[in-house]
């Protein structure tokens, strides 16, 4: 078992002063497999106070320092890249294939657009031709909480510290407790980088202490969190008391709107975007809206494909999904496909229990429900497994409306082959994102929701400027 008890804090790994320690389990296996430290308050204040002193000089370093520092940092990455991917399938249970090229992958692809918006960034700017003497100054926001999940651990990570790092600001981060290890490899690389003392800082922990104590503290200026709509509430509760920033990214329950002219294989690929990941992404399009007249080929096409789609031991290479984080996502999702029966909805594929020969670790079945109304929980609760409920729709007004009823508004998607129906849906779905027939959304393009599903957008340009503040100056030069 690995022994990760330590925090990064100040430029070194510190003995933590809590004693409370939890097992990471690998969700494959159900067995421990690495031991860390939840922090407490002495914890989060020290590695605060750290990330206070160093952001007096962090925020004035030039553009050059920062770039080169992470241009170091990308180059490290690499190497390391095949540990990452390593901890992530032992973390989370994200398949070798799958953990080396998307999620591990993902966490690169971001830090090298990081750089180049960095290198393209003007910090300051005239406010325009008409005003030469108003100047803008994009400031760092100052010492961040940053908050992870275990879905996507690196993805997520990267998403914050780069462009943390990049703004000038300085951060704590605290990585989900279920999957902290590829966040303390990272921790490591940015050690031999050798980042500014105090920059970066790790402290692992659970929500309710070590979360809650580094989203109240009074010296933090921003909080940039990921994961549950129940935990982005009481964090905003937190940051309201002193007007902190914040930026959430929250769940979802995309629809995806499959017309009668789209590609019959939109089905399949919609079926695959809705299980990757074991169904534990928040973009997921996990509502499937099909045109009724191609409604009854859909469901015997996800039938087909469903019943022939593997779930596997992680470790193997392969496009198998693998187990969910743990043993509550695997009750909650069993609790949500028996509550999709009992409500009516005809089980087309899957169902509760486990798939045939796994009986060890958090597996599930793939599981397609179809006559699903909207107004089922299936259809309403964020179900973070790998289950599709389908619906039909008569009309483009019907399905818009289907679409846009859901308390989340982070991804829809569409398929069709007719470009002026694309524009015209997409202009009228109330998400951050609209991936249409399978283009899917570039690495630096804004990431992020309307209603429940959060506020700010991460990635890219948009993901720099989260992390900055703009200050408008008159009469700059006499
Ligand atoms: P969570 O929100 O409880 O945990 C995410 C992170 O927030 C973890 O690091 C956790 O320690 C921390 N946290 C939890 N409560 C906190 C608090 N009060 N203050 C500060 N930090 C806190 O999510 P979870 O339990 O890991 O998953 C539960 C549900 O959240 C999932 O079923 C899914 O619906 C949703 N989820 C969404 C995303 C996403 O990307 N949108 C990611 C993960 C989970």
């Amino acid at each position: 078992m690995l022994n990760k008890k330590n925090f990064y804090i100040n430029g070194e790994w510190v003995a933590p002063n809590s004693s409370e320690e939890i097992k990471v389990i690998d969700p494959a296996t159900e067995q421990n497999c690495a031991v860390i430290t939840l922090g407490n308050k002495a914890d989060v204040d020290l590695a605060v106070s750290a990330a206070k002193d160093a952001y007096e000089s962090w925020a004035f370093s030039s553009k050059e320092e920062r770039i080169g520092l992470l241009e170091k940092l990308y180059e490290n990455y690499k190497k390391r890249w095949a540990d990452i991917a390593e901890a992530i399938t032992l973390e989370m249970g994200a398949p070798k294939d799958f953990a080396t090229k998307l999620q591990a992958g993902t966490g690169a692809s971001h830090i090298k657009s990081f750089i180049r918006y960095l290198k393209n960034f003007e910090f300051e700017k005239p406010l325009g031709e008409h005003a030469p003497n108003q100047r803008l100054i994009y400031e760092p926001k100052g010492v961040c909480a940053l908050i992870t999940p275990w879905n996507w651990p690196m993805n997520q990570v990267c998403l914050k510290v780069m462009p943390a790092i990049a703004s000038g600001c300085t951060m704590v981060l605290k990585p989900s407790e279920l999957a902290p290890l590829s966040s303390m490899i990272l921790a490591e690389i940015i050690d031999e980088v050798k980042f500014p003392k105090g920059v970066f800082n790790l402290v692992n922990g659970d929500g309710a202490t070590t979360g809650d104590a580094l989203t109240s503290h009074p010296d933090i200026n921003m909080i940039s969190f990921t994961g549950s709509t129940r935990a982005g509430a009481l964090i905003s509760q937190n940051a309201a008391r002193d007007f902190k920033r914040v930026s959430l990214e929250l769940g979802g329950k995309g629809a995806n709107i499959i017309f009668k002219d789209a590609d019959p294989e939109a089905i399949e690929r919609g079926a695959l975007r809705c299980f990757r990941n074991s169904g534990q992404s928040c973009n997921a399009p996990t509502r499937m809206l099909v045109e009724k007249s191609m409604y009854d080929e859909a469901i015997e096409r996800l039938k087909k494909y469903t019943e022939n789609f593997e779930v596997g031991d992680p470790k193997k290479e392969g496009e198998h999904i693998g187990p969910v984080i743990s043993e509550t996502q695997y009750n909650k999702i069993q609790t949500l496909i028996q509550k999709g029966i009992d409500e009516g909805a005809k089980l087309v594929a899957g169902g509760t229990g486990k798939p045939d020969g796994l009986d060890k670790g958090y597996f599930v079945k793939p599981t397609v429900f179809a006559d699903v109304n909207n107004d089922m929980e299936v259809a309403r609760t964020e179900i973070f497994g790998p289950v599709l409920s389908v619906i039909p729709f008569e009309t483009e007004e019907d399905a818009i409306k289907i679409a846009n009823d859901t308390d989340y508004g982070l991804t829809n998607y569409i398929q069709t082959k007719d470009s002026q129906k694309v524009q015209r849906v997409a202009r009228k779905l109330r998400s951050g994102m609209v991936d249409v027939n399978g283009a899917g959304i570039a690495v630096d393009a804004p990431f992020g929701g309307f209603k429940h599903s959060g506020i700010g957008r991460e990635a890219g340009e948009h993901g720099l400027e989260e992390f900055l503040e703009v200050k408008a100056v008159g009469g700059w030069s006499n």
